[in-house]
């Protein structure tokens, strides 16, 4: 009988770790979201141009405001 307890010890660890990987999993395009902010477009607050990538305006230079 205890050998069936260990087994379920076992799978409990399998299963919990199988979660934890799952977790760090669904976290991780969250973070590489985050990272891919450049890509975002945004109105040049200087001359009103709609850049479609890039951190800095191709027309006149001004960096992409920190909001
Ligand atoms: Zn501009």
């Amino acid at each position: 009988m205890l050998i069936y307890l260990l087994w379920f010890i076992f799978f409990a660890i399998i299963i919990f770790f199988g979660g934890v990987f799952m977790w760090t999993l669904k976290r991780g395009p969250v973070e590489s979201e985050s990272d891919g902010a450049d890509l975002e477009e945004w109105t040049c607050p200087s001359c009103s141009f709609q850049v479609q990538m890039g951190m800095e305006c191709i027309y006149c230079g001004e960096k992409k405001p920190a909001v």
